[in-house]
C-alpha cells in the first residue's frame, strides 16, 4: 500500500566519486532522512542474484546506465514503503528522460521536490577516490589506497588479500562511468541550473567531508527541511 505521508524530496547530483553518496549515507545514518541510493539498491539485487539483479548486472559492470523502467520500478517500490518525511534521491534521476519518471513517482507518492544539490568535483580527485577505494572483507570497512589506507595494525594491512575492489571501481569502468555522467547526467545538471535556479544549490566538494556535510544540512534547512539540526 502506498504511504500517504507528505514527503519533501531532494535530488543529489554529481559525478561518481564526488562524495554525494557519503553525505547521503551520513544523513540516513544520523536518521535525518531516508536515502534512496539507486546504485546501492541495484548492487544489492546483483548480490542476491534476483531476477532484477540478473537483468542489470552487465550494465553495471560496464559502467552503463541500467534500463530506466527497471530502475523506476525499484525506486517506486522503496518510496512507497518509506514513512520518512525527508527523502534524498542519490543517483535517480540521472538523465533528462528520467526526470519525467521521477515526476510521476513523486506525484504518486505525495512527494514534493524542494532541493537539487549539485556536487561538481575535480576529475582527478574523483578518479583516485574511485580507483583507490577498497573494502576490507574482514570487517566491511571502506578504505582508500591514496587518501585513507588501512592502518598498520588492521587485518587488511597485514593481509592485503582481504582488500577487495568493487567491479565498477576498476579503472576502465570508472572511465565509462565518467563518460556516462558527462553525456547523460550533466545535461540534467544544466537543466536544473538554468530552469530551476531557485531550488538548485552547488556544494563546494573540495572541503573535508564533515564540512561538506554541514553545508548540505544548512542548504536543506534553507529549502524548508526545518526539522534538520544545524
Ligand atoms: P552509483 O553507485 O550511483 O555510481 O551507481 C552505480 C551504477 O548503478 C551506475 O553506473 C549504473 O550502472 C547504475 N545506476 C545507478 N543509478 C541509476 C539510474 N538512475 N539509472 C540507471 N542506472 C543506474
Amino acid at each position: 500500500m502506498k504511504s500517504t505521508t507528505k514527503k519533501l524530496a531532494a535530488i543529489f547530483l554529481g559525478p561518481p566519486g564526488s562524495g554525494k553518496s557519503s553525505v547521503a549515507e551520513q544523513l540516513e545514518a544520523e536518521e535525518h532522512t531516508a536515502t534512496i541510493n539507486t546504485g546501492r539498491i541495484l548492487r544489492k539485487e546483483i548480490n542476491k542474484q534476483s531476477d532484477l539483479g540478473e537483468k542489470i548486472k552487465d550494465y553495471i559492470q560496464q559502467g552503463k546506465l541500467a534500463p530506466t523502467p527497471l530502475v523506476k520500478e525499484a525506486v517506486s517500490k522503496i518510496l512507497a514503503d518509506t514513512d520518512e518525511e525527508y527523502v534524498v534521491f542519490d543517483g535517480f534521476p540521472r538523465s533528462r528522460s528520467q526526470l519525467k519518471e521521477f515526476g510521476e513517482i513523486c506525484r504518486d507518492n505525495n512527494c514534493e521536490l524542494t532541493a537539487v544539490v549539485i556536487f561538481e568535483t575535480n576529475r582527478e580527485v574523483a578518479r583516485k577516490r574511485l580507483t583507490g577505494r577498497r573494502i576490507c572483507e574482514y570487517d566491511g570497512r571502506i578504505y582508500n589506497l591514496y587518501f585513507n589506507p588501512p592502518p598498520g595494525d588492521s587485518p587488511c594491512a597485514k593481509d592485503k588479500s582481504l582488500l577487495t575492489q568493487r567491479d565498477d571501481d576498476k579503472a576502465e569502468t570508472v572511465e565509462n562511468r565518467f563518460e556516462e555522467y558527462d553525456e547523460t547526467t550533466r545535461p540534467l545538471v544544466e537543466f536544473f541550473l538554468t530552469e530551476n535556479p531557485g531550488i538548485t544549490h552547488s556544494i563546494n566538494t573540495e572541503k573535508e567531508m564533515e564540512e561538506m556535510f554541514v553545508s548540505v544540512l544548512s542548504t536543506l534547512k534553507q529549502a524548508g527541511w526545518n526539522k534538520l539540526p544545524v
